[in-house]
């Protein structure tokens, strides 16, 4: 009899414990989620991003799940932020503009190089078909896919390695996006880019543009489109 009761309290204390942390949980989601639509609104609409797939996109991911804990409390501020190995999650704006500028559409198969954190890839798998993402640091591309599995994106297959040579075996690509900045475009890039497609990435070396290359049946049209500062594409490229 006594066993009964002291396992019926302790069964008791545990279902409270886990309602208090549950609850905990909640608030903080909740928290997340009114920082994120604040950032939505004052960062990205109000400077001119206007795509309703894109703003929906911003404000379905949980940006503070990308950045290591530490960093949790600045997730949503207007500015990029470490997140190991000398590397960057790119401004909530910048990952915005940028995926706004390449058009995708929904069925759209996107090939993203420099998967860092993995965050721009879940933008992007909120609204393409599929998302292929390469990335050079073992580390970073395995911490990725963590978050990526936690999150239960299935759109999305991570994989290691130099992006210089694209992904020959899942190409062509509806829209192609490099988020560290090569001296020049790289050309297998271009040739993995389905006719009528688009690639936007930064080119450059102290100083970068953000270009936007068009395939068209009359060739590539390319524009600069805005000065920006990403880390640079390393590997092959450098060769
Ligand atoms: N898109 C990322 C941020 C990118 S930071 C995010 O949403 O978090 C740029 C990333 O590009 C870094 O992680 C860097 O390691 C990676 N990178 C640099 N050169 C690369 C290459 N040649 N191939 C693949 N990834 C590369």
């Amino acid at each position: 009899m006594k066993f009964l009761k002291i396992a019926i309290s302790s069964v008791l204390i545990l279902f409270v414990l886990s309602c208090t942390r549950n609850q905990d949980n909640s608030v903080q989601t909740e928290t997340y989620k009114k920082l994120r639509k604040t950032m939505v609104q004052r960062q990205i609409q109000a400077r001119g991003v206007k795509d309703p797939k894109v703003l929906a996109a911003m404000q379905a991911v949980p940006r503070h799940l990308f950045v290591p804990e530490a960093q949790r409390n600045k997730a949503y501020d207007d500015r990029p932020l470490s997140i190991g190995w000398e590397q960057t999650i790119s401004q909530p704006y910048i990952v915005a503009f940028m995926t706004e500028q390449l058009g995708v559409k929904p069925g759209d198969r996107v090939l993203e190089i420099g998967t860092g954190s993995g965050y721009q890839a879940a933008v992007l798998a909120q609204i393409a078909d599929s998302v292929f993402t390469i990335e050079i640091i073992p580390e970073l591309a395995k911490k990725a896919q963590e978050t990526l599995t936690e999150l239960n994106y299935k759109n999305i297959i991570v994989r290691s390695g130099d992006g210089y040579h694209g992904w020959k075996e899942k190409a062509p690509f509806d829209a192609i996006i490099v988020t560290a900045a090569p001296p020049k475009i790289p050309p297998l890039l271009l040739e993995q880019l389905e006719n009528g497609g688009k690639m936007i990435l930064p080119v450059g070396e102290y100083v970068q543009e953000l270009v936007v290359v068009h395939k068209t049946e009359r060739g590539m049209e390319m524009q600069n489109i805005l000065p920006v500062r990403f880390v640079p594409m390393t590997g092959e490229i450098r060769k």
